[in-house]
C-alpha cells in the first residue's frame, strides 16, 4: 500500500501505523477517563446499544478487534454468558493491558475472556472461527481498512454477524456545525489538559472528519462480500453502528 491518511496529513502506510501506535500508547492510562469527559458519558450508552443489540446469543464465540480498555467485550462476554467466549485483540500492547486489567477485575477468568495482541488487518485467528465480531472507534485507525473488513469476513461463521461501531456524520444541519466546533476547539484543548498530549487528540478529531461517512462505509462493508449490510445512526450520526453478515 503507498500513501494514506493519518488524520488531515499524507503519510506511508508505515508511518501511519508508527503514529496510530504512538498515538494509543500516550492515551492508554487515561483513556476511559478521556471517553468520558469528551463525550459527557455518551459513549457508554452507545457501547450499550451496541452490546444490546448484537445477534449473538448464549454460548456464542465473539472476537472484539481494536478492543482497548474492553468496554465492549466485558458487555459481550456477559451476554454469551459462562458457555460463551470472548477474544480481545488489539495492535497496542498497552491498551491491550488495560483491556486484559479490566477483564480479570470483573472476574473474567481466561476460556472467557482472552487477550491475543494482533494487527485487525490481519487477524491471528482461524477461518470460520467467530459467531460475531465487533469493533467499536478502532477501524478508522487502520492503515488499510479494506483489509480488516476482508479478515473480519474471513473469521466469522457462516451466518456470523458484524458490527462496526464508528463516528460518523451528523445528519442534523445545525448539529454538525455545533458538533464541528466543539470537536475543533475543545476536544485537543481538553486532551492537553488532561493528559499532557495535544496531538494525540488533535488527531482523534481529524480521523473522525477522515473516515467514510455511513453510504461510502456500507458500500466498503459490501465490497467485503457481507450481505444484509444495514446501519443505525446514533446521536443523530455523531455515531453509527453499521452491521452486517456472512451469508
Ligand atoms: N474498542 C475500544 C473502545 O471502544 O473503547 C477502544 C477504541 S480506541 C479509540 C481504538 C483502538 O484501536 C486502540 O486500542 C488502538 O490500539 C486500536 N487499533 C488501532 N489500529 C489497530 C489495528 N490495525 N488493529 C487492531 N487494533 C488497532
Amino acid at each position: 500500500m503507498g500513501s494514506t491518511h493519518f488524520g488531515f496529513s499524507s503519510v506511508s502506510a508505515g508511518e501511519k501505523r508508527q503514529r496510530v501506535m504512538g498515538v494509543f500508547s500516550s492515551v492508554a492510562g487515561q483513556y476511559d477517563l478521556m471517553n468520558d469527559l469528551m463525550s459527557g458519558g455518551m459513549h457508554r450508552l452507545w457501547k450499550r446499544r451496541m452490546i444490546a443489540s448484537a445477534a449473538v446469543g448464549l454460548g456464542g464465540r465473539v472476537l472484539d478487534v481494536a478492543a482497548g480498555s474492553g468496554d465492549i467485550a466485558i458487555g459481550m462476554a456477559r451476554k454469551v454468558g459462562a458457555a460463551g467466549r470472548v477474544v480481545l485483540t488489539d495492535l497496542n500492547g498497552a491498551m491491550l493491558a488495560e483491556g486484559a486489567r479490566r477483564v480479570i477485575d470483573v472476574g473474567l477468568l481466561p476460556g472467557r475472556a482472552d487477550c491475543v495482541q494482533s494487527d485487525g488487518s490481519e487477524l491471528a485467528f482461524a477461518t470460520a472461527s467467530f459467531d460475531q465480531v465487533t469493533i467499536a472507534f478502532g477501524i478508522r485507525n487502520f492503515v488499510d481498512i479494506e483489509a480488516g473488513l476482508a479478515e473480519f469476513y474471513r473469521v466469522l461463521k457462516p451466518g456470523g454477524q458484524l458490527m462496526v461501531m464508528e463516528f460518523s456524520r451528523p445528519v442534523l444541519p445545525l448539529l454538525d456545525l455545533i458538533y464541528d466546533a466543539y470537536s475543533f476547539n475543545v476536544i485537543p484543548l481538553l486532551g492537553e489538559k488532561i493528559t499532557g498530549d495535544r496531538a494525540s487528540y488533535q488527531y482523534l478529531v481529524e480521523s473522525i472528519r477522515s473516515f467514510p461517512n455511513q453510504r461510502r462505509f456500507t458500500k466498503l462493508i459490501e465490497a467485503a462480500g457481507f450481505g444484509l449490510v444495514r446501519h443505525e445512526n446514533l446521536t443523530a450520526g455523531v455515531v453509527a453502528i453499521h452491521r452486517g453478515y456472512r451469508l
